[in-house]
């Protein structure tokens, strides 16, 4: 292969010299052209082809470095070998520095270090030549990745930066490098990157995160990077470079998931308890905790409305020192109209939802944003605690359809910032209302079966004539209350009080006339014993017990003589009487604190004989004896 020579030299002899030490060369061919001054060398290379350039640095018309920079300028591509004296080596190494290749000095030149400097020249500018292009493919790749590259100094100044990097970062592209730049890293996640940036050593010299940053629009995406870094020999981190990839839709996907899930978690668990617990205060309660810490707001309440479409706070759960709003009544926004106009669940519903009224009505609880959930519920509509009823759909008449009826609300309240609810919140919030009307609804058919129970109970237990507790029903409550009054250790009395010559206004009035009188006498018993606590029974024919739970003697003795004055004010006349013009009654007035040793038996029985000291010391009076139990 032919290797052609610029020979830019002004000394003919070294000139001669030089072409004589390649002449002899044996395997390679090489050209000359010779030329003695810098502006024809100049011209030569723009005219011709080199392969190489061997450059005597001092010209009639170039010196120094200036020959070299001239010749670099015009022939960048040509590998250049420097020619100089012996005492010229600095400026030889200057040379090198400025682009030359080689340098050779004149007087120690021969036949193999010409070749060699020649032939290495050329090698190592095909090498040069063949570096820049792969660099420029390589740094195109990269600039067109949509993955953030750059590498950064450890004080995060950057020292490359592709253009994904820039164009996600703001930063202008082009001029990124030499500046200061640390992505803005929301302040929840500034510990994460400290730690991730610890965690790279020698021995682990790459570590992946996933964060968020803060865009220059002020939107926070989620990121995903892999930094490596560089150390010196010393360990020292010299340069990190770090690869990144957006990764927002992959986290919120994930987030919505998880969301999904802790969502069915709290249904799952709320629908628990409402099988579990039979109190639904409780139910209400645990719900609106478990929401608050659900959903991270500082309060939620449950209002249940009232008849005039107000509704009452009736639990709440409470966050972040907000303020109570138990008890508070939260005023009517429209309900009672809207249903008065043949609303629909569809139209009332948003009048709830972040209702204007009640914002404005709230400023007292600083209440930025709600989200308010009617709860609706379905049944007969003769549960006492439901008022707001939907119109009856066509077909059914009120007593046999079931109705949907408007119980009450489900708020979440924002106090400390404005909050927006997202979607999946609010389908929250509904859901749970859902499982609330549910919860209700039970307790709404548990609470009529329980009433029904207790109507039956109570006919078992009423005495049909005077409306008062009959024997069998005396019995059990005197003996359940021994045993209270037993554990506790509190007093318990008994009066028994019979009308006075009852067989005379019988045999006088008769027997229907002795009924209302019997009527009446209960009636006036009754309202006495109302104000203190006990039970009144009918206890014989015209026989009455009142048994008074924690209640001392000289109360029971008040009691009785209270009793012994209403019903003689009544003013029933009764002429076969032998102590008064009305009709009286004589009363035996008991107490004790009931002793594991005795029983209520011997409570009756001290009433009893109280009762024979009343009448047989005159009757219409009250006699009172203090029941001891001897151990
Ligand atoms: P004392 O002052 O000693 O109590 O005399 P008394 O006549 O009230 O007592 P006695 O026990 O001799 O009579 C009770 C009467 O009460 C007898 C009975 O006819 C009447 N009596 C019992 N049950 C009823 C009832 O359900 N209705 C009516 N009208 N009278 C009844
Ligand atoms: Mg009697
Ligand atoms: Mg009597």
């Amino acid at each position: 292969m032919l290797t052609t020579v610029l020979l830019v030299e002004d000394n003919s002899a070294d000139a001669r010299l030089l072409e004589l030490f390649l002449a002899r060369t044996k395997g390679k061919q090489y050209s000359f052209v010779r030329v003695e001054t810098l502006a024809a060398a100049l011209k030569a290379v723009e005219e011709n082809e080199f392969s190489a350039i061997l450059l005597d640095l001092s010209l009639p018309d170039s010196h120094g470095l200036e020959t070299l920079g001239h010749m670099y300028e015009t022939a960048a591509n040509v590998p250049i070998v420097v020619l100089t004296g012996f005492d010229d080596e600095e400026l030889a190494i200057a040379a090198l520095r400025e682009g030359a290749q080689d340098y050779l000095i004149k007087n120690e030149i021969d036949s193999n270090v010409l070749r060699r400097a020649i032939h290495y020249a050329i090698e190592r500018q095909q090498m040069l030549a063949q570096m820049q292009a792969s660099e420029v493919r390589y740094r195109g790749i990269v600039e067109d990745l949509t993955e953030f590259i750059c590498r950064f100094l450890p004080d995060g100044t950057i020292t490359f930066a592709n253009d994904a990097y820039c164009r996600y970062f703001g930063l202008e592209v082009g001029s990124a490098i030499g500046q200061r730049f640390l992505p803005p890293i929301p302040f929840e996640d500034a510990e994460l990157v400290r730690q991730h940036f610890e965690a790279i050593a020698p021995q682990t010299p790459t570590h992946t995160i996933e964060h968020r940053v803060i865009v220059p629009n002020g939107e926070i995406r989620w990121q995903q990077r892999i930094d490596r870094a560089i150390f010196d020999e010393r360990g020292r981190i010299v340069e990190y470079q770090s690869v990144g990839r957006d990764i927002t839709a992959l986290k919120q996907v994930e987030e919505q998931l998880q969301q999904r899930l802790a969502r069915e978690r709290l249904l799952g668990l709320i629908t628990q308890r409402i099988l579990q617990s039979s109190d639904p205060l409780a139910i209400l309660q645990t719900t609106v905790d478990e929401l608050s810490t659900f959903l991270e707001c500082d309060r939620v309440i449950v209002g249940q409305f009232q008849p005039d479409g107000s509704s009452q706070v009736i639990v709440e759960a409470l966050r972040f020192n907000a303020l109570s709003m138990l008890d508070f009544t939260l005023p009517e926004f429209g309900i009672v109209d809207a249903l008065r106009r043949v609303g629909t669940k569809e139209e009332i519903d948003p009048l709830c939802w972040q209702h204007e009224a009640l914002s404005n009505e709230l400023a007292q609880f600083r209440i930025q944003s709600q989200w308010v959930v009617p709860i609706w519920t379905s049944g007969r509509g003769d549960s006492d605690d439901c008022h707001l009823f939907l119109p009856t759909c066509e077909g059914g008449t009120a007593e046999t359809s079931s109705r949907v009826c408007l119980w009450g609300l489900l708020a979440v309240h924002q106090s400390n910032r404005a909050r927006q609810w997202d979607e999946s919140e609010t389908s929250l919030l509904e859901q749970v209302a859902n499982q609330l009307a549910i919860a209700i609804q039970q307790f709404q058919l548990y609470q009529n079966l329980k009433a029904a129970n207790q109507e039956l109970k109570l006919l078992a237990s009423v005495d049909g004539l005077t409306q008062a507790a009959n024997r069998r029903c005396f019995d059990e409550y005197l003996d359940l209350q021994w045993e209270r009054s037993l554990k506790e250790g509190l007093p318990l009395s008994l009066i028994l009080c019979d009308i006075d010559f009852f067989k005379f206004y019988n045999d006088c009035y008769g027997h229907l006339a002795g009924d209302e009188c019997l009527k009446q006498v209960v009636a006036q018993i009754s309202s006495v014993v109302r104000n203190a606590s006990g039970l009144v029974a009918r206890y014989g024919g015209e026989e009455f017990a009142i048994v008074l739970p924690d209640t001392a003697l000289t109360r029971a003795y008040q009691i009785a003589q209270q009793i012994s004055a209403r019903v003689k004010a009544l003013q029933i006349p009764h002429a076969r009487s032998e102590v008064n013009d009305y009709v009286t009654l004589s009363l035996g007035v008991a107490s004790t604190i009931p002793r594991r040793e005795g029983d209520s038996l011997q409570l009756i029985a001290a009433a009893d004989r109280a009762l024979y000291h009343a009448k047989a010391s005159g009757r219409d009076r009250a006699v009172q004896k203090l029941m001891v139990v001897l151990d």
